[in-house]
């Protein structure tokens, strides 16, 4: 039985590692009465991943160091230590997020889907499908991965999106299109040339030309050293700035067109590997948006609605993209110090003194 009658204090909605890690630095900064909601439950997202996909960003327990983890939100503790694992499967973390969050107490209740949000008189109404949630402060953390990109261009309802694939095992056909080029174009790329398909990949830029840089704009290395042993296949042919224009079906197979009217033929489904609207989209006139983004205060909070605050790979600040798990959490304490302000301008929390520093460690 889920008890949605009471106001909280602060409702986080998504219990991926960006709401579970806010929750903990909330809880360490002494802010009572956090609850989590989540539609599907703990680390829900790395569940569905397909099957073979591993975390990129490598896991090792540094944390005795002061250095913690790449992948933790619990800066005491490692993924690796419980998988002696530097690269570990979706299921795998989603476990090990389950761990941790029921150490830390956390107070999770799933499932519970949140349908709209309304403010009304300085608080926020969840409508859920277990009735009314009501809270002082929001922290919108639902991520990316349940929220694709999809209508690009016509024709998009013919291809298989990243997000829908089980395990590259199902997809059909030998000779195969990846549409984009980003990171999970080149994992699904890698995976389709390891089970010993010809594959193309089409992408309006060539971010795999670009040797260096910030992670979130190149190839990680992990997928770099993946994607050179896959080249050396002689199976996988890169086509740079080829814009997707169309997509038809010619029933003995499928036909992709860029802008140019060059046209690549395939016998399978095309893959599309154009990235994620995100799951802010929910919420989308609670928001400002310029370019596709969602526009937040230096705090991570709404320009529109205060009181309401992103957390996760949707967060950008200028010049900065938060799209890792090492990156967003740099945030929690920001995010911690502007929801205990908005608290006690309710005077919900007690006057807490300089908490933010540590509240996450990380
Ligand atoms: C294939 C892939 C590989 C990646 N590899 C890495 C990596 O190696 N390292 C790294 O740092 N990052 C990686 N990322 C990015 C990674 O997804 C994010 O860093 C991480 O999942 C984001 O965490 P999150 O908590 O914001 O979102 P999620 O983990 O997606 O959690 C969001 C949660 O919100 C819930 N939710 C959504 N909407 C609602 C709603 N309306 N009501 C209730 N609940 C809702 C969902 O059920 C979900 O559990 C990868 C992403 C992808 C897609």
């Amino acid at each position: 039985m889920i008890m949605n009658a009471m106001t909280r204090n602060v409702i986080i909605v998504g219990a991926g590692p960006a709401g579970l890690g806010q929750a903990l630095a909330l809880k360490r900064a002494g802010i009572p009465d956090v609850l989590i909601l989540d539609a599907r439950g703990i680390g829900a997202s790395f569940r569905a991943w397909p099957q073979e996909t591993r975390l990129l960003t490598p896991s090792f327990p540094s944390q005795a160091y002061g250095c913690p983890d790449l992948n933790s939100v619990f800066p005491e503790a490692s993924p690796a230590d419980r998988f002696v694992c530097e690269h570990i499967s979706g299921p795998q973390y989603a476990d090990w997020l389950n761990q941790e969050a029921r150490r830390a107490g956390l107070d999770v209740a799933c499932p519970v889907h949140v349908k709209a949000v309304d403010r009304e008189d300085g608080l926020f109404e969840l409508d859920t499908d277990q009735g009314m949630f009501r809270c002082r402060v929001l922290v919108w953390a639902t991520g990316e991965f349940f929220f694709p990109s999809r209508h690009e261009y016509p024709g998009a309802e013919l291809c298989v999106h990243y997000a829908d694939v089980k395990s590259w095992r199902d997809c059909e056909g030998d000779q195969l299109l990846v549409i984009g080029g980003a990171e999970s174009g080149i994992d699904a790329a890698c995976n389709l040339i390891a089970l010993g398909k010809k594959v193309t990949v089409l992408d309006r830029g060539g971010a795999w030309m670009e040797e260096q840089g910030d992670p979130s704009l190149v190839l990680s290395p992990h997928t770099r050293t993946r994607f050179r042993a896959a080249l050396d296949s002689g199976r996988l042919r890169m086509v740079p700035d080829v814009s997707v224009v169309r997509v038809g079906d010619h029933g003995d197979g499928f036909r992709v067109y860029g802008q140019d009217g060059q046209s690549f033929a395939c016998d399978g489904p095309p893959i599309s590997c154009i990235g994620f609207v995100g799951g802010a989209s929910q919420i989308r006139d609670l928001w400002a948006w310029r370019n596709g983004q969602v526009l937040l205060t230096p705090e991570d909070e709404s320009t529109l609605t205060p009181g309401l605050f992103l957390a996760g790979p949707q967060v950008r600040q200028p010049g900065e993209i938060f799209c890792f798990i090492y990156k967003f959490r740099t945030r929690f304490d920001i995010v911690c110090h502007a929801i205990s302000q908005r608290l006690r301008e309710n005077e919900s929390v007690p006057h807490l003194e300089s908490f933010a520093s540590h509240a996450s460690g990380v």
